[in-house]
């Protein structure tokens, strides 16, 4: 029995890219192995995490999608009549035709998102999106779920989106603030936990600044817990602190700041708005005064200090508030651009250093876009002219990853035609119309960049034959292609090996040393985000308004902000939801991906965490069922009774799968059902900022 070891790339959105081993025999995947690399304390390898080494499970999934389907019984009843891939595809060029003869191109929404990430642009979101371009003008859902209050509040204060500094720069630092960020479990960038613990072994004092002390706990000397949506305060007050102790660091705010002096005036209530005091913050975030000045001090003068603020914070009702408040701290304590200071990014740089060719897109943008927080909403309340027709939805488990699923599910309802196009049976696939089932990493070539902060080029072969039926994305959106008469723009006469081919004619690399090693590895030096611009800022502006690092942003203004980092306060709890709700990610899934994969249920049960003394009056016990509710939804799901998160807040991992039982219960125990449509006021979204209660329901 021989046994093939074919490698092939982990692309789920994690914030990394790890290489795997699929072993193969007669056809099979029978297990899942890690390459041997060169691995040193600072030239990791690529450390895969559970997620990717239970993958095998995955491909056999119950949920798994096989057939072409079509529905035969009512949305959301999973009742579906298997048919051809020629039944299923004529049906939905039919839909599309006839939705752009009818209600225009904008009446077609097409919804993409990460749950299949493409290396050359065959698979997921970008195989649709480049259909779409030589289609027509349709409508987007789309937008950053993840990170965009970051993204906004850099390009208003750096010009730029900034991904942050390798993570090889770590072992530079003598701190490093860990703030809101769990790079334990979500990675964000290759090997982040590795080397924070490394800096750590090499002396760093390592701190976590988080309403939950998550699994990151474990690599940090010191955890201060603060109210979640209340990051702004607690970073104004270390901020006066310095000023007010001389420890800011006013020479790099000199030559590198606009702005400055306006903000540091307003951190001492010049103008009525009150001094930011530590005292003054204690009472809005829960950290004492004196841990506050601490922290403050250690920033300050611990130099090179690193803050890696993670996307939680900033995945608030005023996240933008958040984020901006982050960059200036980083600025007033003179660590931006020193190497092992690094400012916290968003975390999204992918690697190009290979620079291949992307592949050729049609003349058609999108007329319209829709924010994934409250696409929704504007279905439901009419707001779209032309009203949807089709809905075309691509690697996106559309319910569960915006906000107010059961909004989501009623939006549903009111679109005629939805096209599921995806590996599973998702709650959005259960919803539509016809279902076209999609082939997984093992199951399709790519050739595969790594995620920021790493510079490795994979081979991800295919290692077996796609299960039942499932085809390619691009193989779906080609034969789609041909029946709406532009399959030889689409294609360019190519399958996917042939554009893989093409790829590799058009550049230089060692394409040989790929073939024989399943990776190419660059090492460029690691690099410090703004250490040229620290250096010489007059030498490398920025692209703001004055081309340096500007703190009063009259962008802000426009969207009802105020001009500067200041803290804005959430609005009240509503009555009867006292209890804060947190919905970070899950060390087993990434979003709502892998929720089908049993193994890792069972690695990580779902629960809601919930702090002693909350749950002591509540009279709930650590593995009891309760309902938490909040006034979008009820879920049922198991209580964790634990001091690993502070009073008043609870948290709930998102990423499971909606279900609704008879009386409206979500028993799958998904986030999104609790929390609300409201959006930051530059659009984002606000996850983090929705209030709940637990009930117990004492079976
Ligand atoms: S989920 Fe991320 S860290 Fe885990 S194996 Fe996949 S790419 Fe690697």
């Amino acid at each position: 029995m021989t046994t093939l070891r074919i490698p092939f790339t982990c692309t789920l959105d994690c914030g990394s890219r790890c290489e795997l081993i699929a072993e193969v025999v007669n056809g099979e995947v029978v297990r899942i192995d890690t390459p041997a690399r060169e691995d040193t304390d600072s030239r990791p390898r690529l450390i895969p995490c559970v997620r990717g080494r239970a993958h095998r499970r995955l491909l056999a999934a119950e949920e798994r999608a096989r057939y072409p389907l079509v529905r035969s019984g009512p949305r959301g009843s999973g009742q579906f009549q298997r048919v051809s891939w020629d039944q299923a595809l004529d049906l939905v060029a039919l839909h599309l035709r006839n939705a752009l003869s009818t209600g225009g191109p904008a009446s077609i929404l097409h919804a993409t998102g990460a749950g299949a990430v493409s290396g050359r642009g065959l698979h997921g979101a970008s195989a649709s999106t480049r259909f779409f371009s030589y289609f027509a003008p349709v409508t987007e859902i789309s937008g950053n779920m993840s990170v965009h209050n970051t993204m906004v509040a850099q390009r208003w204060m750096l010009g730029r989106h900034v991904s942050g500094s390798d993570r090889a720069m770590l072992l530079h630092s003598k701190l490093i603030l860990l703030w809101g960020h769990n790079p334990a479990d979500t990675h964000m960038g290759p090997n982040t936990a590795h080397y924070v613990a490394e800096a750590r072994d090499r002396g760093a004092r390592v701190i976590l600044i988080d309403p939950r002390l998550s699994d990151t706990g474990a690599l940090c000397d010191h955890w201060v817990p603060l109210r979640p949506g209340t990051d702004a305060a607690l970073a104004a007050a270390m901020a006066y602190t310095m000023f007010a102790e001389g420890l800011a660091d006013t020479a790099f705010l000199e030559r590198a700041v606009s702005g400055h002096e306006l903000y540091r005036r307003n951190l001492f209530g010049v103008g009525g708005t009150g001094t930011k005091t530590p005292e003054w913050a204690e009472g809005i975030t829960g950290v004492p005064a004196g841990t506050i000045r601490w922290l403050a001090r250690l920033y300050a003068t611990q130099r090179p200090a690193a803050l890696l603020a993670g996307w939680g914070p900033q995945r608030t009702r005023y996240g933008e508030q958040a984020a901006r408040a982050l960059i200036a701290l980083g600025c007033t304590s003179g660590n931006v651009g020193l190497r092992g200071g690094g400012l916290g990014g968003n975390g999204t740089r992918t690697s190009n250093l290979f620079r291949l060719p992307s592949l050729p897109a049609g003349p058609f943008r999108p007329a319209r876009f829709l924010p994934p927080g409250s696409w929704a909403q504007a279905v439901l309340e009419g707001q779209l002219d032309p009203p949807p027709a089709v809905l075309y939805a691509v690697a996106t488990n559309l319910v569960n990853r915006s906000q107010a699923s059961v909004d989501c599910l009623q939006a549903l309802e009111r679109i005629p035609f939805t096209v599921a196009q995806d590996p599973f049976l998702t709650p959005t696939a259960l919803h539509a119309d016809v279902v076209l089932p999609v082939a997984m990493e093992m199951e399709r070539p790519d050739i595969v960049g790594s995620w920021g902060y790493d510079a490795h080029l994979f081979d991800s072969r295919q290692a077996i034959a796609p299960r039942g039926e499932a085809r390619s994305d691009y193989w779906i959106m080609a034969q789609l292609a041909r029946r709406m008469g532009f399959e030889e723009a689409y294609t360019q006469g190519r399958n996917e090996e042939g554009w893989l081919q093409a790829v590799r004619e058009q550049s230089d690399l060692p394409w040989e040393t790929l073939n024989r090693e399943g990776v190419l590895r660059s090492d460029p030096e690691p690099r410090e985000e703004f250490e040229t611009y620290r250096q010489d800022p007059a030498g490398h502006p920025l692209d703001t308004r004055s081309g340096r690092i500007e703190f009063a942003n009259p962008e802000a203004l426009q969207v009802g902000l105020p001009l500067l980092p200041e803290y804005v306060p959430l609005p009240p709890a509503p009555e009867g939801f006292p209890l804060q709700l947190l919905t970070p990610h899950a060390r087993t899934r990434a979003n709502s991906c892998l929720a089908a994969n049993p193994w890792l249920q069972r690695v990580e049960p779902h629960v809601v965490w919930i702090n002693a003394a909350d749950a002591r009056d509540l009279g709930v016990q650590s593995g009891e069922q309760v309902l938490v509710r909040s006034p979008r939804g009820v879920i049922r799901i198991a209580a964790f009774v634990t001091e690993r998160i502070m009073p008043g807040v609870v948290s709930i991992a998102q990423g499971t799968w909606i279900r609704l039982d008879q009386e409206g219960i979500d028993v799958g125990g998904s986030a999104n059902t609790l929390t609300d449509s409201a959006l930051s006021p530059s659009g984002g979204p606000t996850t983090h900022s929705n209030w709940v209660r637990v009930e117990p329901i004492h079976e």
